[in-house]
């Protein structure tokens, strides 16, 4: 009885169920406030306080506390990854995963000093400092990308900001190009002004991917170059121009739970939520000041995809950085909590990942299908530069 009525409520709160305006993260807070009295306090209080939290977690929130996200992050495993796919079904049913390839545009030489970063010029790797790629590379790339399934092409410039300038109108170029290609296309070039922001937004640009890295108390342990508030700024101009959000951040760095939770917190309180959330394990490259931190749990990223699976319900969790470390076994508890996006290719920005044939393969076993590219922008004219 119990699970009937569960399965209705979180059906009649949070979905689409014909009535006009009730859509779920839509609810009318009155309503929404009138259900939330009757499901806690009301003479009627048909369902345990377990239940109706669960039914409640199912709703787009803006407003997790971080004491709510850490209990979350912590709860029993089973509980943890079990919630998350019901949410996961109710909002992802058809079972695809996004296949995003990533490519460097212009590696190391950066200013900023990351601790986890290779490309930092503050630290001693074996990475030089490059040019900016020629657009018929990036172009060739993108079409093997898309060959092998990828549906989005995401680039990166390990630069601090971007400068106005020859620099930026050769990657608008390549943006303009990679979507004639029929994909979706994220580039993440460091800070942006709203000018440059809008600039990428006239050139067809999917996606920004600007990732918060940690909690904003833990911020200055990672970076001093910069503060979590430069962050916020560049994701309000890409907001602004009408790009859609990548933006998540990184585990493994000696950051608590609950700098852990507090990052997940803000991700949750942008409104609406990043249409894209990468959940990145530390690869700890030997030179840079987090070379020796023990490698991640994996365990602890299954709680982390579970988590934001739970708090940010319709959008794409992304297995990302590091998951070429983990078994198939813990990409499959990773999946079945809710991480339905990943990096596909042989190698990230500076680091390894997995082998296209290997994650296929392991796609077909899971039954997961490609998701097709959603390019409904007009794409704008391209010419080589
Ligand atoms: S993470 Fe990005 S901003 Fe930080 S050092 Fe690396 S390239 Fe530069």
């Amino acid at each position: 009885m119990l699970g009937n009525l569960s399965s209705f409520n979180r059906k009649t709160i949070c979905r689409n169920d014909g009535l006009p305006g009730l859509v779920h993260g839509d609810m009318v807070p009155p309503y929404r406030d009138a259900l939330r009295h009757l499901l806690f306090h009301g003479h009627h209080n048909l369902l345990s306080p377990e239940s109706t939290l669960q039914v409640m977690s199912d709703a787009i929130r803006h407003d997790w506390s971080t004491e709510e996200t850490l209990a979350i992050l912590q709860s029993p495993l089973l509980d943890l990854v079990q919630r998350a796919r019901t949410i996961h079904s109710d909002h992802h049913g058809n079972d695809s995963v996004q296949l995003a390839s990533l490519l460097s545009l212009k590696t190391g030489g950066c200013s900023e000093d990351c601790n986890y970063c290779p490309q930092s010029v503050h630290h001693s790797t074996n990475v030089g400092n490059g040019d900016l790629m020629a657009y018929d590379q990036v172009l060739d790339t993108a079409r093997k990308a898309r060959e092998l399934g990828a549906s989005r092409f995401c680039m990166g410039a390990a630069w601090r900001q971007v400068h106005d300038g020859e620099e930026f109108d050769r990657v608008l170029n390549m943006v303009r190009g990679v979507g004639a290609l029929g994909m979706e296309t994220c580039v993440t070039l460091g800070m942006l002004s709203q000018d440059q922001a809008r600039r990428l937004a006239e050139a067809g640009l999917t996606a920004y991917n600007h990732n918060l890295d940690t909690s904003p108390e833990y911020y200055n342990k990672i970076i001093s170059t910069r503060d979590f508030e430069d962050r916020m700024e560049t994701l309000r101009h890409v907001r602004e121009a009408g790009i859609s959000l990548c933006v998540g951040g990184i585990i493994g760095m000696g950051e608590s739970d609950r700098d852990r939770a507090r990052m997940l917190e803000i991700l949750a309180g942008l409104d609406p939520h990043p249409e894209s959330v990468p959940i990145n394990a530390l690869v700890a490259v030997v030179g840079t000041p987090l070379e020796n931190r023990p490698p991640v749990d994996p365990l602890d990223l299954v709680r982390m995809c579970a988590t934001a699976r739970i708090l940010m319900p319709e959008s794409r969790v992304r297995l990302s950085a590091g998951r070429h470390q983990l078994s198939r076994e813990a990409q499959v508890l990773c999946f079945l909590a809710g991480a339905n996006s990943i990096f596909y290719g042989e190698k990230l920005l500076t680091t390894a990942n997995t082998e296209c044939e290997e994650d296929r393969r392991l796609l077909r076993e899971l039954g997961l299908s490609p998701l097709p590219p959603d390019v409904d922008k007009p794409t704008p004219a391209t010419s080589a530069a």
